[in-house]
């Protein structure tokens, strides 16, 4: 029974990710992106590692995850998977960045310089610089997460000074817009900032934004990595709560 079950969303999961990785593709094209411009990051936080694993047959290598320890737990229990890649997306307490710096490959919410000094810091020696993106907040008040544009350059200063960090873009979760046009306009400040960026710095090649409800506009705003769960994986069972 557990087998039919296990197929059952496996088979969800296949359907699910064909029609996510195709909508992807034909965004890039409407929006005259270059192919393969845009890459699918699944974020998989909740879900379970049958699920990691189904989409990992499919090819997908790149999975996000919000809650250090669940984050942890999966990148032991999957290390078979050779070249699977890890990117932490959530919020970060200064007493969990060890876990981040020794297993992720990528961090996407870096928006504290103590926290960037740490993960610098706890980055095994033995390990390939830890790849960051600086999460902004270009929705004002609303985020508690993310710097504001203004301290941008301060923040880039330190990342690129720290030993054991890769700067390779800019982070976003912007507040739910009421359309298109609006979601456009939010993210523009942020396409400024991340082509200043990359024509500056060449480690910089990632602009993280995008989700289930706002590809279109990420997409045509810039987005080279779009995080998308829900549309892979199916509804998460549980509300989320910050770890
Ligand atoms: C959960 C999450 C996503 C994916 O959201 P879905 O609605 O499941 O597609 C993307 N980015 C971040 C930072 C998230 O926490």
């Amino acid at each position: 029974m557990t087998i039919e079950i296990n197929n059952e969303e496996t088979d969800a999961i296949g359907v699910r990710f064909t029609q996510v990785s195709q909508h992807i593709e034909q965004l890039t094209r409407q929006y005259q992106r270059a192919a393969g411009d845009v890459k699918l990051l699944a974020v998989s936080k909740t879900k379970p590692l049958s699920s990691i694993r189904a989409a990992y047959a499919l090819g997908q290598k790149a999975f996000g995850e919000n809650y250090v320890q669940e984050a942890v737990d999966k990148y032991h229990a999957l290390s078979d998977l050779t070249d699977i890649e890890w990117h932490f997306i959530g919020p970060i307490q200064s007493n969990k960045s060890r876990a981040i710096a020794e297993t992720m490959d990528w961090v996407h919410s870096v928006d504290r310089e103590k926290i960037a000094r740490r993960l610098s810091e706890q980055r095994g020696a033995s390990l390939p610089p830890l790849n960051v993106c600086i999460q902004v907040n270009i929705s004002g008040e609303e985020s508690k997460s993310g710097i504001p544009l203004a301290e941008l350059d301060a923040m880039v200063a330190l990342v690129t000074s720290l030993p054991n960090l890769s700067l390779r873009g800019l982070m976003a979760i912007p507040a739910p817009q009421e359309n298109h046009a609006a979601q456009c306009a939010v993210y523009a400040p942020l396409t400024q900032a991340f082509l200043a960026l990359s024509q500056s710095h060449t480690s910089v090649d990632t602009l993280s934004i995008g989700m289930s409800g706002d590809l279109a506009a990420a997409i045509e705003s810039g987005s080279t990595l779009v995080r998308v769960g829900t549309a892979i994986f199916g509804e998460r069972a549980h509300p989320v709560n910050a770890s």
